[in-house]
């Protein structure tokens, strides 16, 4: 292939796989504004969340490490997913980083922390996702594909709720509350709701909402937000109080909008 030809071959190449486009990219976000997550959403609100979804991919660089391989359809999943969150909030709620890291599955940081004795630990776990504060946003390939199912499970939710609460300082369950809402209110109910979970966890009761959202409060609200999206109807069953909270702070009401869905997949 002649120099020139070849230069254009590759640069079209490069263009297409980092800036997901046309067909392909079409294709991409209507299997994904197909999935579960989406029931419900006017056209008018899947349009909105595109622009976010662009304006993200926009924004954001994905780096895919260790062998993950992304394609237009892994980069939709994870532009719309994490658009959902601020449908209503707009887009500068996710200002302020820019890195997306992509792991193809489960990830093994291999880290030192120093405990409140002074005491260093190598740690190494398992993880499906991180938030870095200021820093770059890390997710498994393989958790971002089971998320969005209606499951209470989606780690791109999760992590970007991380990302909000960061947004006023200290990751610790309370972002920055929109005018006419109350910090105190916020504060009494979450503590409250995070308390009897923490207590239910510890007397080994099975409970419908993953138990690692008695890590910390700030897991709670990451957690609880992955339920608000994708499983409304339990974390309101358990507790309403705090699918209201989230509510005014997501403005938005996913039980309603889910409910013909919710109720369809419900045994008979
Ligand atoms: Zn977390």
């Amino acid at each position: 292939m002649p120099g020139f030809w070849k230069t254009l071959f590759s640069r079209s190449e490069a263009v297409g796989d980092d800036l997901a486009s046309g067909d392909e990219w079409q294709k991409a976000v209507s299997t994904t504004l197909a999935l579960p997550l989406f029931f419900g959403l006017s056209e008018s609100e899947k349009h909105t969340l595109c622009e976010l979804a662009e304006q993200l991919l926009t924004d954001k660089t994905m780096t895919p490490v260790s062998g993950a391989r992304l394609d237009a359809s892994l980069r939709a999943a994870i532009a719309l997913q994490a658009a959902l969150p601020i449908l209503n909030l707009g887009y500068p709620a996710y200002l302020g980083w820019r890195e997306i890291i992509l792991y193809p599955g489960e990830f093994v940081p291999d880290r030192e922390i120093t405990d409140d004795f002074g005491i260093v630990h190598r740690v190494r776990q398992p993880l499906s996702g991180e938030a870095w504060e200021g820093g770059p946003l890390v997710l498994s390939l393989d958790d971002v594909i089971a998320s969005g199912h209606c499951q209470g499970y989606n780690v791109v939710i999760h992590e970007f709720a991380h990302k909000l609460d960061m947004r006023n300082g200290s990751v610790n369950g309370l972002p920055a509350l929109h005018t006419g809402m109350s910090v105190e209110t916020w504060s009494g109910i979450f503590n409250a709701a995070y308390t009897d979970f923490c207590r239910r966890v510890d007397a080994d009761e099975e409970t419908e909402i993953d138990p690692y959202a008695s890590e910390s409060p700030a897991e709670f609200f990451a957690v609880l937000s992955e339920y608000f999206f994708e499983a409304p109807d339990i974390l309101f069953d358990d507790y309403p109080a705090v699918y209201e909270q989230l509510r005014q702070f997501y403005r938005q009401d996913p039980l309603t909008r889910l409910a013909p869905f919710l109720q369809g997949v419900e045994p008979s």
